[in-house]
């Protein structure tokens, strides 16, 4: 039993220990974790205080992540893209409601860009070998059948194309012919999508910034309101660091080699992407043929623009972006942004090795060099 003295005078070390457990557990801290998904991978940093579901919150970014890949790759077989992609041509297909906005939203950056961003590029997309074989294959340029083996059927018919070889000029037109997303019929109301002619509708360049937009919302449900979420270069950031100080990010420039800081910015509250031409392409007698198609000509793009940062409200919406200023080019594209107000800096080859151009809207982010 403890004596009356002997409690008082533990009092004042009880209480300096629980008010020292308040302030850390009120303290605000920085949580980090990654994983895979969509082929590549992902981080998240976000601030809570010492007490709180770490796990459950992993979890839910993992679920709001896998939903995604399950639902809208091509590189799944099963996904409901994949099964819409292989439905009779001419038939309205239900789908999911985020899947039939998301076309929406795409098809609308396909009217501004007078049809260079088309996510029905999918055909000529397998047919430079930048779908699902890609991957199956040694990226040197030996074929290596045995993991083609695993490759989807419907990608198999474009197994000798692959890879690096420049496809036949029957081919690109054959291909050609199934591109256009004024033939990719959207029924919000009904949550229908109609091909009508043998599309293949690629979301690779749209999706992964859902998956972005998805993970933060799944942040925002468990009160989390300071975090950033990153998938394979697609970043959105909300509210702060733990010191207090906006989230800075770097744009990893061509003109610095693969990992160069080519720009600091601190997109506030708003998402980041990225589009390039040098991190996914093939050469052939010294010419670079990237994973970025002009659905006009079927070729890749190869205007002298080497990579697009663009800054936007969703990720969603900075993704698809990115690519169609990728397929426009730094002239193009630099007087669309600056004439809709797009956030966006273009750096492209020039003699000397590197350029780059900001329209207006991009510059209130770029933190001043030193
Ligand atoms: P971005 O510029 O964002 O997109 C380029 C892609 O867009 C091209 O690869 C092409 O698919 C498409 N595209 C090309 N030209 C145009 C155009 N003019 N208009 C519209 N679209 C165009 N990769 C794997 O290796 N394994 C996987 O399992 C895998 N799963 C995926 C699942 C999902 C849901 C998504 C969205 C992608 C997946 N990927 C996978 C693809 C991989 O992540 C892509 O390389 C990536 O999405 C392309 O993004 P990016 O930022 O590199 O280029």
């Amino acid at each position: 039993m403890l004596s009356r003295s002997l409690k008082r005078s533990l009092i004042p070390a009880i209480m300096v220990i629980v008010a020292v457990f308040l302030v850390l557990s009120t303290r605000p801290r920085l949580y980090s974790f990654q994983g895979q998904i969509m082929g590549t991978t992902y981080n998240v940093s976000y601030v809570a205080t010492l007490f709180h579901p770490v796990r459950d919150v992993s979890r839910g970014i993992q679920d709001a992540l896998a939903d995604v890949d399950q639902r809208m790759s091509t590189y799944k077989p099963d996904s409901e893209l994949m099964q819409f992609n292989r439905a009779p041509v001419g038939e309205p297909f239900k789908l999911s409601g985020d899947i039939v906005q998301l076309v929406q939203q795409a098809r609308a950056i396909s009217d501004l860009s007078d049809g260079a961003y088309d996510i029905t590029v999918g055909p000529l997309v397998n047919l430079w070998g930048f779908g699902p074989t890609q991957r199956a294959a040694d990226k040197e340029g030996h074929d290596d059948s045995e993991s083609l083996a695993n490759v989807p059927e419907f990608a198999k018919w474009i197994e000798s194309q692959y890879p690096g070889h420049i496809p036949h000029a029957t081919a690109i037109q054959e291909a050609l012919a199934n591109v256009g997303y004024q033939s990719l019929t959207v029924d919000t109301e009904g949550s229908t999508l109609t091909r009508e002619k043998a599309l293949f509708v690629d979301l690779s360049s749209i999706a992964k910034g859902y998956g972005v937009d998805q993970a933060a919302a799944a942040l925002r449900a468990r009160g989390i309101k300071d975090f950033m979420v990153e998938v394979g270069g697609e970043v959105l950031v909300q509210g702060v660091k733990p010191n207090g100080n906006p989230w800075r990010l770097a744009v990893i420039g061509p003109e610095m080699g693969k990992n160069g800081v080519s720009a600091l910015v601190e997109p506030l509250d708003k998402a980041l992407a990225t589009s390039g031409d040098y991190l996914n392409f093939f050469e052939v007698d010294g010419k670079r043929y990237s994973h970025t198609i002009n659905p006009v000509t079927g070729w890749p793009e190869a205007k002298r623009v080497a990579e697009v940062a663009v800054i936007a409200d969703t990720s969603a919406r900075a993704d698809a972006l990115a690519t169609m200023f990728m397929v426009l080019g730094d002239e193009k594209g630099l007087e669309l942004a600056n004439r809709l107000g797009i956030a966006a800096r273009f750096a492209y080859y020039t003699d000397e090795g590197f350029a780059t151009v900001t329209s207006e809207a991009f510059k209130p982010y770029l933190v001043k060099q030193p």
